[in-house]
């Protein structure tokens, strides 16, 4: 089989680019005689992989330097604990905004460690926007915002930063990291998942202003202390080596593709063509508020959805894989994440027009 175009909401596709060094370079790592795979994560070989990925990054996001770039492992998910665990500080209280089901699974966990205040929440309308800031009703008593910028399984992205004055910002971008620009020096702590937009499953990113560092919840295990990882650069214990020298060659990918401009601009486009195209037709449906759309991760339904099967199985035989949308949605979801090159949209595009004229 042909390698296909992959909408998987993660793990997702990665750019061939990088899969075809990473293959290149699998069994003899730049003339050194092993794989990445089998190095001491301590020795000179490694270690400046992993410099080289966090120095990459850094000017990808242009991280100011008081920021802890921390390469871990667990997953977006125990960062729901961590961040609690950390960022308490003494406090016993944490807004949070709830905007979908990645937001109610960070609030689930962070009532375990303090008393939560759902500081805005778009359940009235089905979690199909972003809570206007004019509503939000923030706690003084605070320790942090927590809020979701990309809900990836509704689809729904925050296209502008929440303020929240001296009140360290929170934010899980496991789904749209590296897809546009963010101005890091905005937030207290920015975490991400790396399966979406970063590298492989296996790898969580934590990017931490140094000065909330060191004051955890009583009883925080060792691994779970930030200060443990920033301390130690990450290699207090054995990191996820194999991901991060991925992660490390997507960064460089974005580097010579031109940057997190670059990024964004085909992002935007890939996402407007997509979007237009289901607006324009009585045959697709999308039901987010057109302000507040991923680009992301684009969820339609069909308007019969007794066709739904026929759309999967006739689009994997075209090349055109996981557009199954999320089991608790139901319907389509395209995720165009940005390894999905704009040619991939195109031809989903086509897909759809085709279906639609014979199935319409
Ligand atoms: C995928 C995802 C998660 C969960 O990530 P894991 O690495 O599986 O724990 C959390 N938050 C968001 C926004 C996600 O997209």
């Amino acid at each position: 089989m042909e390698r296909v175009y992959n909408f998987s909401s993660g793990p997702a596709a990665l750019p061939q680019e990088v899969l075809a060094q990473a293959q290149e370079e699998m069994l003899n790592w730049q003339g050194c005689g092993m794989s990445v795979m089998e190095m001491s994560h301590r020795g000179k070989e490694f270690t400046g992989i992993a410099a080289q990925a966090e120095s990459d990054l850094r000017e990808l996001l242009q991280i100011p330097a008081n920021y802890k770039v921390l390469f871990l492992q667990g997953g977006a998910s125990s960062q729901f604990a961590m961040a609690p665990m950390n960022l308490l500080r003494g406090k016993q209280r944490a807004d949070y905004v709830n905007t979908g089901q990645w937001s109610k699974k960070a609030i689930k966990e962070a009532q375990r460690y303090c008393t939560v205040n759902v500081a805005a929440s778009s359940a009235a309308d089905n979690f199909s926007s972003t809570p206007p800031q004019a509503q939000w009703r923030l706690d003084p008593q605070a320790a942090y915002v927590h809020y979701t910028p990309n809900e990836t399984i509704g689809g729904v992205e925050f296209h502008w930063t929440p303020d929240t004055g001296r009140v360290p910002l929170v934010a899980d971008m496991s789904s749209n990291i590296l897809s546009r620009p963010v101005d890091v020096g905005r937030y207290g702590l920015i975490y991400a998942g790396a399966q979406k937009n970063i590298g492989p499953a296996g790898l969580t990113l934590v990017i931490v202003r140094d000065d909330l560092l060191g004051e955890t919840l009583p009883g925080t295990p060792t691994l779970f202390d930030y200060k443990t990882h920033a301390d130690n650069g990450s290699m207090y214990n054995t990191p996820p080596t194999y991901a991060m020298y991925i992660a490390g060659l997507v960064f460089k990918w974005l580097k010579h593709l031109g940057g997190i401009a670059e990024i964004e601009w085909r992002n935007i486009e890939k996402a407007t063509r997509l979007y237009a195209a289901i607006d324009g037709s009585d045959f697709y449906h999308c039901s987010t508020a057109k302000s507040d759309r991923s680009r992301m991760n684009v969820p339609f339904a069909l308007k019969d959805a007794a066709l739904d099967e026929a759309f999967l199985k006739q689009a994997k035989a075209s090349g055109l894989v996981q557009l199954k949308g999320h089991r608790s949605v139901g319907g389509m979801r395209a995720s165009i994440y940005n390894a999905m090159p704009l040619s991939g949209v195109d031809a989903l595009l086509e897909f759809m027009r085709a279906f639609e004229k014979t199935h319409g």
